[in-house]
């Protein structure tokens, strides 16, 4: 975890219950984008950060949020004592379960509660805690409707708003939920909006939900983490799922996620190495979260070694030291696979993300180049036999002398690799100030937007 050295948490303002519960976290130093926008977020602005999972962002709006809300704590059992004052939004549900789970960690010394509401399981069951008042709900949009619908909630309370990976909300098309939720919410209220990346659309929901921001940049973390050494494999299409037998036989790691882009191959992937004796398991959006959530615990607690997800279901997993990435289909959005890598080499451990590319996926990957800003040297994957005996046609390209068998790449990164850009820090397309803050007046507003917005690609 990135941490600032400059700042602690005493010096940010935050009250003394928030302090207890951090000292007993474990965090000793606020990360950049919590020094950035805890203090701005107590002083009641609106505030535009660019952060992913990651970076520590959570605490960067659960604790302002937790502290703005304290004089209205009670005690009371009487549920009118406590309304919905602070409501957070989440693409998926995994991120609304951790996100509250945290906001309750921050909260544990303090009388304010918190609740997370998400679709999937029974509306019927979060009915009766929500009856008894949350100050802090989390919620996906969709099922925050319809607890609307059923009047089970009213938001007439709510002065603090955060959207929380809001560049992944518009993607999975939450936009007209977005602004059916926001029509319901008191004009006068606090917003707070944390995304990834910052596209076009991006900058229309600011302009439209936002008054004057403050915008906070911190470096890309987990992609200019030096403790991520990619490569890159390129092997044929029909290839693939033998070489990737084969990596994770040969991996000298018990924990790897595999990336697919649909949840039927993150399926069938699964199924087919769990026939090879790889204990595997799929996370996607059609599976339950009771299915789903199983699926990470076990994951967790090292029973399966292969969790085959697709972007979406992975964003928001906080699995901390995970050792290896498989990228076994190339993302067409190139800040998908900045979110893949890193989920590995996080809390300064080493970690390792290979990509498997197929003839028809290069052009992607170029892309990924041209926003990472460097050449990932393609090798190409050697199929042996033992692991090629299921697929169907392994290409010659497969079989080339100078091919470099997985078996001498899979072992846990070094530090230092032969190549010397490994080692080089992300630097975004256009310099951003490491943690740099503006305010984003009407007039300013073009300027950091269209920095941030250098050279990534609109997605798909
Ligand atoms: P987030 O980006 O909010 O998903 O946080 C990523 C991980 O960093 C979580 O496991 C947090 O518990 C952890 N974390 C958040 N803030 C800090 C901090 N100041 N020091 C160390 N770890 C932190």
């Amino acid at each position: 975890m990135d941490t600032n050295t400059e700042v602690n948490f005493d010096g940010l303002g935050l009250a003394a219950p928030l302090l207890q519960a951090i000292l007993e976290t474990g965090y000793t130093t606020p990360t950049p984008i919590q020094a950035k926008a805890i203090p701005l977020a107590l002083a009641g602005g609106d505030l535009m950060a660019g952060a992913q999972t990651g970076t520590g962002k959570t605490a960067a709006f659960a604790l302002p949020v937790l502290q703005k809300l304290l004089p209205f704590a009670s005690t009371s059992t009487s549920p009118a004592k406590h309304p919905i004052r602070a409501l957070v939004l989440t693409p998926t549900r995994e991120l609304a379960i951790q996100v509250e789970e945290s906001v309750k960690v921050y909260a544990k010394h303090t009388p304010l509660s918190s609740l997370v509401v998400y679709g999937g399981v029974d509306i019927k069951t979060q009915t009766p805690q929500l009856k008894k008042g949350v100050e802090v709900l989390v919620a996906t949009p969709g099922r925050l409707l319809d607890h609307i619908e059923q009047k089970t909630l009213s938001l007439s309370q709510v002065q603090i708003l955060v959207l929380d990976e809001a560049d992944r909300m518009l993607d999975m098309g939450f936009m007209p939920d977005l602004k059916r939720i926001l029509a319901l919410l008191p004009k006068q209220r606090q917003n707070m909006m944390f995304s990834a990346t910052f596209s076009n659309d991006i900058k229309k929901l600011a302009d439209e939900f936002l008054t004057n921001p403050t915008l906070i940049e911190v470096a890309r973390s987990n992609a200019s983490n030096e403790n991520i050494t990619q490569q890159a494999y390129s092997v044929s299409a029909t290839s693939k799922q033998a070489f990737l037998v084969q990596l994770l036989k040969q991996a000298q790691t018990d924990q790897v996620i595999v990336f697919t882009k649909t949840k039927l191959t993150a399926s069938r992937l699964a199924r087919a190495l769990q026939k090879e004796n790889i204990s595997a398991d799929a996370i996607h959006g059609d599976k339950s979260q009771k299915e789903r959530i199983e699926a990470l615990d076990a994951f967790k607690a090292g029973k399966v070694m292969a969790l085959v997800a697709t972007d979406v279901a992975a964003r928001g997993l906080d699995i901390t030291d995970l050792p290896m990435v498989i990228n076994y289909e190339i993302p067409s959005a190139p800040e998908d696979y900045v979110h893949r890598i890193g989920r590995t080499g996080r809390a300064g451990a080493s970690g390792i993300a290979i990509s498997l590319i197929s003839e028809d996926e290069e052009k992607y990957f170029v892309e990924i180049e041209k926003l990472m800003k460097k050449t990932i040297v393609r090798q190409i994957a050697q199929v042996e036999s033992s692991h090629s005996a299921g697929s169907r046609n392994t290409s010659t390209e497969d079989k080339k002398p100078r091919s470099t068998s997985a078996s001498t790449h899979v072992s846990r990164p070094k530090r230092t690799t032969a190549d010397a850009w490994f080692n080089k820090p992300y630097e975004p397309t256009a310099v951003i100030d490491k943690a740099s803050t503006k305010t984003m007046t009407s007039q300013s507003r073009k300027t950091p937007v269209a920095a941030l917005l250098g050279g990534l690609k609109q997605r798909s």
